[in-house]
């Protein structure tokens, strides 16, 4: 297990509905060691590429990207969320499904802060069905920037969302993936990542414990 795999087990709390709770230590409350550990292993795994900039989405990836940042020594830009229609100014939109809310944001960057000659590394705390994700693509793709990399903390392998992106072709490293989780038993199902050929293959499962909710 790394780093991560192990704190999900150590804290993680499996609810009802494909839920994985870990605002103990990442989306609520913040471990800053544990972020800046995968700022580290984000640098690694994006060594070879030009990236300048990272984008992430509020409110949750944040921390995360800012943590990251600073290995990268590059600037964090969030695209902000809006139920409003009513935008103006200069900027991208994109329309995002919450899986978490249920509803429809817009998900808004200004322009002047994505442009052309942008290589940026897409930074979440959890990737599921890919919307959040997709809204981001869509982002960057409207400023004409260069899409370099996507870092995500948590994978649900069991989800869409991380075949949909990694079949586009892009280069998608998901810190921790999860294939499968019981509320029940609290048990966690890890995708195998060492077995894994590139980010794309599937490798061995491991089977652990962790809290579970109601
Ligand atoms: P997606 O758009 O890929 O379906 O969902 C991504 C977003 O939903 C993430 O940014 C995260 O905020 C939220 N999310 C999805 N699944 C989970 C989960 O199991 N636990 C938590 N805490 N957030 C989740």
């Amino acid at each position: 297990m790394n780093f991560l795999e192990e704190r999900i087990v150590k804290d993680g709390v499996v609810k009802k509905g494909n839920v994985l709770k870990v605002d103990s230590f990442l989306n609520h409350q913040m471990d800053i060691k544990l972020l800046d550990e995968m700022g580290a292993e984000f640098k690694r795994r994006f060594a070879d590429k030009p990236i300048n900039k990272i984008l992430t989405i509020e409110a949750s990836g944040i921390g995360i990207a800012c943590v990251a940042a600073q290995h990268f020594n590059v600037p964090v830009v969030f695209a902000k969320k809006s139920q409003s229609i009513n935008l103006d100014g200069d900027m991208y939109v994109a329309e995002v499904e919450s899986f978490t809310h249920k509803c429809i944001n817009h998900v808004i960057v200004a322009q002047k802060f994505l442009s052309p000659s942008d290589h940026v590394l897409i930074i979440d705390d959890f990737l599921a069905n890919g919307c959040a994700l997709q809204g981001l693509l869509q982002i960057v793709q409207s400023s004409g920037a260069t899409v370099e990399g996507i870092g995500i903390a948590i994978e649900k392998g069991f989800q869409p969302g991380g075949r949909i992106i990694r079949n586009l072709g892009f280069q998608l490293e998901s810190l921790a993936i999860v294939d499968g989780m019981n509320a029940e038993t609290g048990e966690i199902q890890f995708r195998d990542q060492s077995k894994m050929n590139g980010s794309a293959g599937v490798g061995k499962d491991r089977i652990c414990r962790s809290a579970t909710l109601d």
